[in-house]
């Protein structure tokens, strides 16, 4: 019988454990290969992956952020030009189209799935607007189906940051499904190494449909060159390190079985915390999967959110507040002159959210102990 304790938020020495070998393998692999920028393994890795989120390409690059620096990049911008994006979220979405000169435009979220409000998205598309970047937040999809509505007959790029709900599918009215990330004109996500599928450094990719905007992306990733000292486009430095790519084939392999005792580990809390007064669960968006990067609970009532972390510590169960500050609270971003009280659904949601312990390593007693020492709350 395992121990109760520690409780981790994340167990990556376990996860690791268990295919230690493997990893092993793959590194002294790589160091006797010498090959450590664009060697053989980086390829194989976004051959496996795109075969993985049903054919899209891939375009492994150095980060996450730099996936959406990419990505707006890409779509030859200029300076100015408006991208839409939601408030409530991890700042790297914003930082991108900040840094090129782009005017981020935040838009409110909604309340149960804390997604951008299409409706929202809506009403802030103006002449000037370049991109919508949709986050999925926590490991569900946003409602692809009316973004991709509102974006398409407007002329706007979807760019979707999929940071944190890699391999979650989303099924259309049509009847078709896609994977996250691979619905708009690109999608991004981050091998950070506390994302579901993570390297053991930093590491992100960029997702598309389209082999010509792959091959662009794959030109701006490595300082815009066609071939060597060729340059055409003024790129970035922004690689997947071979030893990384090398790792996350190992992971990758073991990200489906992973996926399954998140998703295990989510289905005991619904039950065991259900009709919890004060409390709410993640909502489930019929038409997503949820990957349940983080199993996200909402608590009502001033303060009672920070006294039920305050009490789930007391009793050696750790947990987190993504995020406690929306964005256009971030001093970085006052220059964009958005005031409090415009986006009340993501400022309330900074208050009332709480992110519990879903890592594939959590033993059925802890998820039990967590929703008891909750229940008790
Ligand atoms: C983690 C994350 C990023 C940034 O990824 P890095 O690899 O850390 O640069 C961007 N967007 C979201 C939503 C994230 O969760």
């Amino acid at each position: 019988m395992p121990d109760l304790f520690p409780i981790h938020l994340l167990d990556l020495a376990a996860e690791h454990a268990a295919y230690q070998a493997e990893l092993d393998a793959a590194w002294r692999e790589t160091v006797q290969q010498a090959a450590f920028i664009q060697g053989p393994a980086v390829g194989e890795f976004a051959t496996e992956l795109g075969a993985h989120l049903g054919g899209a390409h891939v375009v492994p690059c150095a980060n996450g952020t730099d996936a959406l620096t990419l990505a707006l990049l890409s779509l030859g911008l200029p300076p100015g030009t408006e991208v839409i994006v939601p408030a409530f979220t991890y700042v790297a979405t914003l930082e991108a189209a900040a840094l090129l000169g782009l005017k981020p435009v935040l838009v409110d979220v909604l309340p149960d799935t804390f997604n951008v409000d299409p409706a929202a998205v809506r009403a802030a598309l103006t002449p000037r607007t370049g991109a919508v970047v949709v986050v999925h937040l926590f490991g569900q999809c946003a409602d692809l189906e009316e973004l991709t509505a509102i974006c398409q007959p407007a002329g706007v790029a979807l760019i979707e940051d999929n940071a944190q709900a890699l391999g979650a599918t989303f099924s259309f009215a049509s009847g078709a499904t896609a994977y996250a990330g691979t619905v708009g004109e690109v999608g991004t996500t981050s091998f950070f190494p506390s994302k579901n599928l993570g390297c053991l450094g930093d590491g992100g990719a960029l997702f598309t449909r389209d082999a010509a905007c792959a091959s662009l992306l794959r030109q701006l990733a490595n300082h815009g060159q066609s071939q060597k000292y060729r340059h055409q486009r003024i790129g970035l430095n922004s690689r997947l390190d071979t030893l990384q790519a090398a790792l996350l084939r190992v992971k990758l392999r073991h990200l489906p079985a992973a996926q399954h005792r998140r998703q295990a580990v989510a289905v005991r809390y619904d039950a065991a915390l259900a009709s919890l007064p004060g409390l709410h669960l993640p909502a489930r968006d019929p038409r997503s999967s949820h990957v349940f990067h983080q199993y996200t609970i909402k608590v009502e009532g001033a303060g009672r959110r920070d006294a039920l972390q305050a009490h789930l510590q007391a009793h050696g169960v750790p947990s987190a507040v993504y995020y406690p500050l929306p964005v256009h609270a971030q001093p970085a971003y006052a220059y964009l002159g958005y005031r409090l009280g415009q986006f009340p659904v993501a400022e309330r949601l900074c208050r009332q959210v709480l992110s519990l312990p879903v890592h594939p390593e959590l033993s059925e007693a802890q998820v039990a102990y967590v929703a008891a020492v909750v229940s008790a709350f």
